[in-house]
């Protein structure tokens, strides 16, 4: 409403279809505004469709923050398609897995719901300005798409040049880029250079740290195990064990030597194998994985994804530096890694966009919360050498570590949402602007 009482809706345009996307397009409607989510693919959800674990270690703690501040929708969608829950593997604990084939066609429906436009195989390639402010954004089929304020939360994977240069070629994962086209960085088309994270060696961008086994392919015996346990853990010969792979990958929670020494399978719907790409053929010589094949990537016997080439520089209100109406989510925002992590972070920016639209000062949240922690801690490191080499998840790593020593970490749903009521922000997202 106007100071005249006048209801005043404002267009919110959100690039990108990923968990960051979204959880951004939730909050925006929430907020009051007219919503528009558009998606290269045919597929909504992006890396979310290859995925699956939540609540691992400090996600936890982070899905209860959001359900308290009033962004629970994604993490009860995939509460309630979790094939396990409360399970231990390696390094983590009380994780559980959704379903990645039931996930995506449930969120799809609730977007609908929720009367949000979903504009699908439409990639944007190109921005219009006026002066520091974003006027439209210009699809490739030549339509332009003007709104108030923008969210760009198109993550950080391909175009399939990057995997190309510093990875082991296209490895054919779930973005498809030669059917739907490659990613665009929409900041650095409006004119912000991007940001490029590394790996500990300082090569450019990481490798995707899991694939997934078509889980018919696997013995009876493992499938047996995965569908009643949820996990599977298989001593690898001596001769196989590569431990420089784990330097390599994006997901440093799962750098650990269990993850060399063993294959780690979870059941996410497919064997989700914690490697980033294990050859076929030494694969196949392991008991159990005699007729094993990929699901995804499709060449992951040869290679995974290329992450981390495209971040934009942002304050702590997701709102990217030097353009007036840009907010970020997810991958694009910073060295995150995870679900929840684009989730936190998405729900946020599509809520400051509204605010920014009805010229409202924007949200940031404190550092007593494991978002708000993470938000600007992630935001410090990414302006220093050190900080561009490391990522940055409640799951793992140097933020987990963070998170316990400053007592941010617990499963007591009681004691989060107390944390979140003494800091005002209960049910947060959940008001029109
Ligand atoms: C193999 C694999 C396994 C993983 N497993 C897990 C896991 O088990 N648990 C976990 O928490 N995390 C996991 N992750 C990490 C997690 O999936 C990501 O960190 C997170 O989902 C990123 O979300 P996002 O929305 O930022 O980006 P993305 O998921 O990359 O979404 C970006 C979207 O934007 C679209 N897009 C890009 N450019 C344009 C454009 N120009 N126009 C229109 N649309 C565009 C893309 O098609 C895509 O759908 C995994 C990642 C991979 C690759």
């Amino acid at each position: 409403m106007n100071g005249l009482g006048v209801l005043i809706v404002y267009k919110t345009v959100i690039i990108g279809g990923g968990f960051a996307g979204c959880a951004a397009a939730i909050t925006a409607r929430k907020a009051g505004s007219e919503v528009i989510l558009i998606e290269k693919t045919d597929l909504l959800l992006g890396l979310g469709n290859v995925g699956g674990i939540m609540r691992n270690n400090g996600r936890y703690t982070a899905a209860e923050e959001n359900i308290a501040m009033g962004a629970g929708e994604l993490f009860e969608m995939t509460d309630k398609c979790a094939l396990h829950k409360n399970v231990d593997f390696p390094g983590h604990r009380h994780a559980s897995f959704f379903d990645i084939i039931k996930l995506e066609p449930e969120v799809a429906r609730f977007l609908k719901r929720m009367d949000i436009e979903v504009k699908m195989r439409t990639r944007i390639i190109n921005v219009e300005m006026d002066g520091s402010r974003l006027d439209a954004i210009v699809a490739a089929n030549g339509e332009w798409i003007r709104g108030d304020v923008f969210v760009e939360a198109t993550g950080s994977a391909g175009p399939m040049g990057n995997c190309a240069e510093y990875g082991n070629g296209c490895s054919m994962c779930v973005l498809r880029c030669p059917a739907f086209g490659p990613r665009v960085s929409i900041s650095q088309k409006a004119g912000i250079p991007d940001i490029t994270g590394r790996r500990k060696n300082g090569q450019p961008g990481a490798f995707s740290g899991s694939g997934k086994i078509e889980i018919g392919s696997l013995s009876y015996e493992l499938q047996r195990l995965l569908k009643e346990e949820g996990v599977a853990v298989v001593p690898l010969p001596k001769e196989k064990i590569v431990r420089e792979k784990l330097e390599q990958k994006v997901c440093q929670q799962y750098a650990l030597d269990e993850y060399a020494e063993n294959i780690v399978l979870l059941d996410t719907g497919n064997a989700k194998i914690m490697s980033p790409y294990f050859p076929l053929e030494h694969l196949r010589t392991v008991p159990g994985f005699e007729n094993a094949r990929y699901a995804d990537p499709y060449a992951g016997g040869k290679g995974n994804s290329i992450r981390y080439m495209s971040v934009a520089e942002r304050d702590d209100s997701m709102k990217v530096c030097g353009i007036d109406n840009l907010f970020c989510g997810g991958e694009k925002a910073g060295l995150f890694v995870g679900h929840t992590e684009a989730v936190s972070t998405g729900s946020l920016a599509g809520h400051n966009a509204v605010r920014c639209a009805a010229g409202k000062e924007p949200l940031i949240l404190p550092r007593e919360t494991a978002i708000g922690d993470l938000i600007a801690y992630a935001g410090e490191r990414l302006v220093t050498e050190s900080g561009l080499r490391n990522r940055y998840t409640f799951a793992g790593d140097e933020f987990f570590a963070r998170m316990k020593e400053k007592g941010l970490y617990s499963t007591d749903v009681s004691v989060i949402q107390e944390r979140i009521d003494v800091l005002g922000l209960t049910g947060i997202y959940e008001n029109a602007i």
